[in-house]
């Protein structure tokens, strides 16, 4: 028996998503107007988990159970709570169909879109064009906290099933849509997407990076509390400057970070860096009073190191510059290694997943895809260093992620969608979804 279903082209497909375009944007405002700081972003996942139901997926949302990750690789310990902290996780199962109605004759690949639902902090609210979370449209770029890291990748993948979908298809293999909590300061949240079972034969996940990922840094956060001995200032010399040593021990970490970024110890992937490895001084607290010598210090860290190197060495490394300072100036200090303690990573750049996304990108942008090494963590590690699931990591063009009017490109938002909509198609194959 055949029959005459005729299967989209892949310049339909991107037609009917460039139809989508305005609900798309909206969209994407709407989930960019939650302001899904760390422990609050229940509500943008409950704004998720109503657009997976909307879309007629297999949803659930569940919490993160620490003790059911906190034996597992890659597992990043934590000092705060895990309360109202939940994954979203949306399944399309195909179902059963005839051969004959199946655009490759059999079922195409599964898939995993994961993309993080959490945001960083605004900084200073006054030195933003607009409010953070209030999105805004402003020549071609929508702008606002977490607008390009990573919501419009997440709204890309949503928007391309969508587009497959109203042309009256859908994937022939199972793909699963993944929005998690904690991308920016643990990787919790995948990890336990993967602790829960949730496998395929690839993971994407569009981080803003218009460019194919070819390997990542690790990072290690460490916090480090130096004990001082207050005085008033009129006899400083019988006190210990708390702030003082502080800033001493940060010297000795920055010699650390340069003596890591030689040219000689640089990794093969990331020669075009002149500083691939930052050691960033992101927060600290100290002192209590003006006149008073100050009598704590406490600041945090994040270090990135290179691929291949164990966490414990890098660990090590770190503690033993410290103490070393430490020891010299007779200071009494406290270290702590909570949040990331994620290794870097390499992507299979010759894998069928690569292949297959930049042939994607190929049939939609006209050219080669671009491929680069970032300086940062991506969840992509989990997938490729602990679950065998090589993972790629792509999505839309975006300025000043982290920093101050963060924006995303419309352009390459609707570019990411229209090759993440021609991926499915080939990747997991289509067939009709009249028989779901
Ligand atoms: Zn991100």
């Amino acid at each position: 028996m055949s029959n005459n279903i005729r299967f989209p082209t892949k310049d339909e497909i991107i037609a009917k998503v460039d139809t989508m375009q305005a609900e798309a944007v909206e969209k994407l405002k709407q989930l960019v107007s939650f302001d899904s700081l760390l422990g609050n972003e229940q509500d943008a996942q409950i704004f998720m988990q109503e657009i997976f139901n909307s879309l007629s997926l297999n949803v659930e949302r569940f919490p993160i159970v620490l003790d059911d990750i906190k034996d597992l690789p890659g597992f990043s310990p934590v000092n705060w709570s895990y309360d109202g902290k939940d994954n979203v996780v949306a399944q399309h199962t195909p179902p059963v169909v005839a051969s004959d109605m199946l655009s490759k004759g059999s079922q195409g690949k599964s898939l995993i879109f994961n993309g993080h639902i959490d945001v960083v902090p605004t900084g200073r609210e006054t030195l933003w064009s607009k409010h953070p979370f209030s999105p805004y449209v402003k020549d071609g770029r929508l702008y606002g906290r977490g607008s390009g890291d990573m919501k419009a990748g997440v709204m890309a993948f949503v928007i391309a099933y969508k587009a497959l979908k109203e042309l009256g298809f859908v994937p022939s293999a199972k793909v699963i849509f993944q929005t998690v909590v904690e991308e920016e300061c643990t990787g919790n949240g995948t990890l336990a997407c993967l602790a829960r079972g949730y496998r395929a034969d690839a993971a994407i996940i569009p981080e803003p990076f218009p460019f194919l990922v070819t390997g990542q840094v690790g990072v290690v956060w460490c916090n480090v509390t130096v004990q001082g001995k207050p005085a008033h200032t009129l006899e400083m010399e019988t006190g210990i400057n708390a702030i003082d040593a502080a800033m001493y021990l940060v010297s000795a970490i920055r010699d650390l970070e340069k003596s890591w970024n030689v040219k000689e110890k640089c990794h093969p992937l990331f020669k075009q860096f002149p500083h691939p490895l930052g050691f960033n001084l992101g927060q600290i607290q100290g002192g209590e009073w003006t006149s008073s010598v100050p009598s704590e210090c406490s600041f945090d860290l994040r270090a990135g190191f290179f691929p291949g190197t164990p966490l414990e060495t890098v660990r090590n490394s770190i503690t033993q510059a410290i103490d070393e300072a430490a020891k010299l100036k007779k200071i009494t200090y406290q270290i702590q290694w909570n949040g990331f303690q994620a290794e870097g990573s390499t992507m299979d750049v010759n894998g069928d997943l690569m292949k297959q996304l930049g042939s994607s990108y190929k049939d939609v942008m006209g050219k080669e895809v671009p491929q680069q090494p970032i300086l940062c963590t991506t969840d992509c590690r989990f997938f490729d260093l602990y679950y065998n699931i090589p993972s790629a990591c792509f999505g839309p063009e975006s300025t000043h992620i982290h920093g101050i009017d963060e924006s995303v490109s419309l352009e390459s938002y609707r570019d990411i969608t229209r090759v993440l909509a021609c991926f499915i198609a080939e990747w997991c194959g289509l067939q009709p979804s009249s028989s779901a």
